[in-house]
């Protein structure tokens, strides 16, 4: 895709429809590399997905002081993570970035300043995700980072400014863990994807509840919700992503739940998708 290409991005994606908005579970790294349900369930997804103008990911894998996106052609895929496997330091996700889109992000959203990046890339919250939904690599991607020095109103506030995007045909993916413990993995369980805590199932189907009833003031204030979600979120990077895609959601539209399930214990795969009108 060229500049004159993005520039026309309303051309194949009519003006009055929204691009669908994502969050995924994305779980370890390896889910892009290994077969399993959970890449199952991305690829069903991809499939009812119109193909995007472009995407903008927001990862859990990407904290900063301050709101950047990253705006260089070819963003480097980024190995965030230690003691895996070789073929999966060789993994590589070479879509192209959107110098077009990291401006018009910078230039809808009035909340913060965006500043433009150009030493990040594609992190694993990403690319081991994109890599499953759209193999081929050919949709450009830019990243969002998380500004680790504000609150989730502010994210949630900051994400509702992303919508003109979806209108546009560009499409926003959340990706990190709605219950992620990493100091509570039962390692043992490795094997036994369904396997998940009583505290870890207890946040993650109240967070459904929340959820599925647009009750987002509750998920807003997570801090207020009990030892579950204190034990489920004990740091806010897996979680603000989930904020980014509600807040994106329209009162009309419909979200759909899909790999419902938790993994080694302390994390759930649970992931959503909120369908364009
Ligand atoms: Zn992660």
């Amino acid at each position: 895709m060229n500049i004159n290409d993005l520039m026309n991005i309303s051309e194949p994606f009519a003006s009055a429809e929204q691009m669908p908005v994502l969050f995924v579970g994305h779980g370890s790294p390896m889910n892009a590399i290994e077969e399993n349900e959970f890449v199952q369930g991305w690829r069903e997804v991809a499939k009812s997905l119109p193909k995007p103008s472009a995407i903008l990911c927001v990862s859990a894998h990407w904290e900063t002081r301050g709101t950047f996106v990253t705006a260089m052609d070819k963003p480097r895929t980024i190995h965030d993570f230690g003691g895996f496997p070789q073929k999966l330091f060789e993994m590589q996700y070479p879509a192209p970035g959107s110098l077009e889109l990291a401006e018009e992000t910078k230039s809808v959203v009035k909340k913060a300043e965006i500043s433009l990046d150009d030493s990040w890339g594609l992190d694993h919250g990403s690319w081991s995700v994109l890599k499953r939904i759209y193999p081929d690599a050919d949709v450009p991607v830019i990243q969002m980072s998380l500004d680790y020095s504000q609150h989730a109103q502010y994210h949630y506030d900051l994400a509702k400014e992303l919508s003109p995007l979806r209108k546009k045909g560009v499409l926003i993916l959340g990706s990190g863990n709605m219950v992620h413990n990493l100091r509570m993995v039962a390692w043992d369980k490795m094997n036994n994807p369904g396997f998940g805590y009583d505290w870890a199932i207890e946040a993650n189907e109240k967070m459904k509840k929340q959820i599925l009833s647009n009750d987002h003031r509750a998920l807003i204030n997570y801090r207020a919700q009990g030892k579950a979600y204190d034990l489920a979120i004990p740091t806010p990077e897996h979680f603000l992503p989930l904020l980014y895609a509600l807040a994106l959601k329209d009162e009309n539209e419909t979200i759909e739940i899909f790999n419902d399930k938790p993994v080694m214990g302390s994390l759930t795969m649970t992931s959503l998708m909120i369908n364009g009108k």
